[in-house]
């Protein structure tokens, strides 16, 4: 929807009339970065509207209607490889809602939050442990400062059982386009004592209506905390070979299904394993590019680090009463007999460590640190799995940059780090998940990008093969390859029958290449609750995503 000059003016002037001059700008001042990147080409927003309560996100709301400017709300913005802040189109301003993070309420007893959309994951961790509450968030591989209520929204997922985010969310209160609010589930019910415990309400369940849409603004939901387990254990399995990639996600289906694993396995490849290691080696190859497969696996061969050195490296956890945990460890080493070894890391095998690196230290100083910084580097990987975020996985995000970026990586659109997943659904079978990683590598590695590969086996019946195409932004012809090989890939694997589980602002219009049914009735229900187009056009709305691009919507976004 193209909005005139006038009605932005004076929407703005309305808006900053409600919340002050400071929390509303216009393009191309005042964006404070949110227009900036991680893809080849985004659109940057219109301006940047803060609010800081349910209230006035409704007062907000009111004004764009009137004059018929659009919004993009966004929770903490990190959506890195996906659009980051950027919305779909042209003439959005973001609706940034960080500054609203109450945990509005922890149940210890019935395992649940309510989180309002500024609440970051990190946050969310921290103070379940100052409480002492003996629970659980799961949490992703991405920042601690990324949301959970956008991530849900997204259906992102994390690294607990509880794996599946939009699958533990309960009840929640959404401002729609005329200003009105809407409870899901029990919550219609002023009195309900089960509105955050109870998903399915009475009647349709409309919960699923705002997630990966764009029909409301979602200004509270009640997320399910998993209980604190006794036991807890990570393990490792590395494989060689491509066959045993195939058998052992047939062997980990059935120890889902059969209620052995419930945390998610994730299996990555040897390029996405060392990019978790170091940047490419432009060094050792003399800038050539992509990096030869047998490079990348004899490279990580000589990391020597522990379940780490295989084409193929799995981490996956268990959880338990002691003796049930137990019980799982044997079921699961068992069922890998053959693929190669199996190493558990308990958070006990690494206070081991500790103490053990403190002794030799009082000998061997040298030595002694470096155990100390091998245990500092293996423990955030660990605790990932039972909910404590942190900075390490974004290190990735560095992998194809040519200038040298020190100390932790905390924010890739400020460091000019180039990404774009891909990551289809397929059948949780061997012959499958080989199938669709054929489709992937072949066609990243003829565009010179190394298929970074994580397989997350979080599900029972179906693999997110979850692939990250990293670049230099500050290579504009790579910069360009890159997004042309997202396209064509995101629309080859759609056309072989994966489509991805969630969808970047710059593929929404490849969505519906056969004018499905679906769609339609999608159409049908934004027409119905925002007939004005005033939330995130485009977003999750093939057609008028497509319009966008025939427009030229698309532009640098830093
Ligand atoms: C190295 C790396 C690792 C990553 N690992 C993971 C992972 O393990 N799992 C995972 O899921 N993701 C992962 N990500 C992707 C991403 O960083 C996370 O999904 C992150 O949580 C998204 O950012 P956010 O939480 O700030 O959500 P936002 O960016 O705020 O929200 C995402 C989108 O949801 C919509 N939205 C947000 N809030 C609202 C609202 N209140 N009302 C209506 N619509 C809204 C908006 O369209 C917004 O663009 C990773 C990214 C990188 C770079």
């Amino acid at each position: 929807m193209a909005s005139d000059d006038s009605k932005v003016r004076q929407a703005v002037a309305a808006w900053q009339q409600l919340l002050g001059a400071d929390r509303v700008s216009a393009a191309p001042q005042g964006l404070d970065g949110f227009g900036d990147s991680t893809l080849a080409q985004a659109v940057p927003p219109a301006g940047v509207i803060r609010a800081r309560s349910r209230d006035e996100v409704v007062e907000v709301v009111r004004v764009a209607s009137e004059f018929g400017v659009p919004l993009y709300p966004i929770s903490r913005g990190k959506n890195w490889g996906y659009g980051d802040a950027c919305p779909v189109g042209p003439g959005q301003f973001v609706l940034d809602l960080s500054q609203m993070n109450r945990i509005v309420e922890v149940d210890p007893e019935l395992a649940y939050a309510v989180v309002e959309p500024g609440v970051s994951q990190g946050q969310l961790h921290d103070h379940l442990e100052e409480q002492g509450y003996p629970l659980w968030n799961s949490c992703t591989g991405s920042s601690p400062d990324a949301s959970v209520l956008g991530n849900l929204l997204e259906r992102g997922f994390g690294m607990t059982a509880y794996s599946d985010h939009a699958a533990h969310a309960c009840g929640m209160e959404v401002v729609l386009a005329d200003g009105t609010i809407l409870e899901t589930g029990l919550g219609n019910y002023p009195n309900a004592r089960s509105r955050h415990l109870y998903r399915w309400g009475l009647g349709p369940n409309l919960d699923g209506l705002f997630s990966q849409s764009n029909l409301g603004v979602v200004v509270r939901a009640g997320i399910w905390l998993m209980a604190r387990p006794d036991a807890f254990t990570t393990f490792r399995l590395t494989m060689d070979r491509d066959a045993d990639l195939e058998d052992a996600i047939d062997r980990l289906r059935r120890l889902r299904l059969e209620g052995t694993l419930s945390s998610p396995v994730f299996i990555a490849n040897a390029f996405r394993s060392l990019a978790q290691m170091r940047p490419y080696p432009w060094a050792e190859t003399g800038g050539a590019t992509p990096l030869p497969r047998e490079l990348a696996e004899s490279m990580l061969r000589d990391t020597r680090v522990p379940g780490l050195t295989g084409r193929w490296n799995a981490i996956g956890s268990l959880h338990g009463t002691r003796r049930g945990m137990k019980a799982a460890a044997r079921d699961t080493k068992a069922a890998l007999r053959g693929l190669g070894r199996v190493y558990f890391t308990a958070p006990s095998t690494l206070d081991r460590f500790q103490r053990w690196g403190r002794l030799v230290s009082a000998i061997r100083p040298k030595r002694g640190r470096e155990i100390a910084g091998m245990v500092e580097g293996a423990r955030p990987g660990l605790d990932v799995f039972r909910g404590v975020p942190s900075h390490q996985g974004l290190g990735i995000s560095r992998w194809r940059l040519r200038r040298k970026v020190e100390g932790r990586c905390e924010d890739p659109t400020a460091e000019g780090c180039g990404l774009y997943w891909v990551a289809p659904v397929c059948p949780a079978k061997g012959s499958e998940v080989l199938r669709c990683v054929k489709i992937i590598e072949e066609n990243m590695l003829t565009r010179s990008f190394e298929p970074l590969i994580r397989i997350a086996a979080a599900n029972d019946r179906v693999v997110f093969i979850t692939t990250l195409l990293a670049f230099d932004r500050e290579d504009a012809a790579e910069a360009a390859r890159a997004g042309d090989c997202h396209r064509e890939l995101v629309a080859k694997l759609l056309d072989e029958g994966y489509p991805p589980y969630r969808a970047g602002v710059t593929e929404m219009d490849l969505l519906d290449p056969n004018g499905s049914t679906h769609w339609e009735v999608v159409s049908t229900l934004k027409q119905a609750l925002d007939p004005g187009a005033i939330f995130a056009p485009g977003r999750y709305e093939p057609r008028t995503a497509a319009g966008f691009r025939t427009v030229g919507g698309a532009s640098s976004g830093r």
